[in-house]
């Protein structure tokens, strides 16, 4: 079922974007009504902006004052150290025996790193006749919307954030041929683990989610069982957003500011379609706000975005071009020294603005 926006109104005007959206029923009920009904109406609903929420000149240059003092705080050491660690397993093939040490390995950083919830997700995975008990990582954080003095009462207020964490070389059956998937996907994994770090820590409206997954090489095993997690215990129609990280390390020598964001279009569900274009609109502006970074949309691929948006989610896919880009891709050779980390720690930053931004942006 699909808890969230399907309606949308959006203009951007100067540097201020105003989103203004519905859920599925209300819209069916609404349908007659005019927009100016729809448009005060789902003011209390998600990631919103009313008309006479657009802020006072002088407190978004405060905000940005404020957001560009926490972007600061993204740090390309940790970033590499992450990707070198990851990196340094012999391969993080999700039928081999790594996959448990990494697995641990992300556990305990997480637990270091992020103010949350730090939880195993396992789940038993069959496949070719054989049954994988595998694990996905998660540290949650509660927001303050969902906190118990909280007058904010709508439900729909997490935002997941995920990238898988398992490697594979060409032949994926070939579970012991080194596979350090630096940029597929230890790159998606250090800025998730960054992001955690410092968005933990902030008093946030937005409940997060940051989720690590083995089994995506495979056919998108982690996210297919964690989304279906989410959808027994109810705790689906809570997201508002998914965000993918995968590869977002790797830059073309003369391309070096572009980033990929891909958008839904079709796949399982069309409702979701137009927030997650806005959204996609959404982050390209952030992206030009507060870095280098020239952001192009792009229709989804296949990455674990595709469980989610089959349940209805609205998805976000962020990477670097992939596998058509990386020469290095499924390789070997998909080592640390092929990334580049500035570029890297650009792609942490656009995420953590939008999310920071969301949340200014959001009535919960
Ligand atoms: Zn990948």
């Amino acid at each position: 079922m699909i808890s969230i926006i399907t309606i949308l109104f959006i203009a951007f005007s100067s540097n201020s974007i105003i989103i203004n959206s519905t859920n599925t029923s209300q819209a069916d009920n609404n349908n007659n009504n005019n927009n100016n009904n729809n448009f005060t109406m789902s003011c209390n609903i998600s990631i919103i902006a009313c008309l006479n929420d657009i802020p006072h000149p002088e407190k978004k240059e405060d905000h940005k004052i404020q957001t560009d003092l926490i972007l600061e705080q993204v740090s390309s050491t940790r970033l590499k150290e992450y990707i070198d660690t990851l990196s340094s397993f012999h391969t993080r093939h999700t039928k081999s025996h790594h996959i448990e040490k990494a697995a641990n390995w992300l556990k305990s950083e997480f637990e270091n790193i992020c103010k949350g919830i730090v939880f195993f997700h396992n789940y038993t995975q069959s496949d070719q006749n054989q049954t994988f008990h595998l694990k996905n990582i998660i540290c949650s954080k509660q927001g303050l919307a969902s906190s118990s003095q909280s007058n904010y009462n709508n439900n729909n207020n997490t935002i997941v954030i995920g990238a898988h964490y398992d490697s594979r070389s060409k032949n994926i059956n070939n579970t012991d041929a080194r596979a350090p998937g630096a940029d597929d996907n230890a790159s998606g994994v250090s800025a998730l683990l960054e992001l955690s770090r410092i968005l933990s820590h902030l008093n946030l409206k937005y409940n997060l989610q940051f989720v690590l997954f083995s089994g995506e090489e495979q056919g998108q095993w982690g996210s297919k069982n964690y989304s279906r997690y989410l959808n027994n215990s109810n705790l689906n129609s809570t997201i508002d957003l998914y965000i993918n990280l995968d590869m977002v390390g790797y830059s073309s020598p003369n391309e070096s500011n572009k980033v990929i964001l891909e958008y839904d279009v079709g796949n399982k569900y069309l409702q979701n379609d137009e927030y997650s274009k806005t959204i996609a609109l959404f982050i390209k502006q952030t992206a030009s706000s507060y870095t280098n970074l020239e952001a192009i949309l792009s229709k989804l691929g296949n990455s674990d975005f595709i469980p989610f948006e089959a349940l209805g989610h609205a998805v976000i896919g962020i990477h670097d071009g992939g596998s058509e880009n990386n020469p290095h891709y499924h390789k070997s050779s998909d080592t640390p020294d092929t990334l580049n980390i500035k570029y890297l720690t650009s792609i942490t930053k656009m995420v953590l603005a939008t999310i920071l931004e969301l949340d200014k942006l959001s009535h919960y």
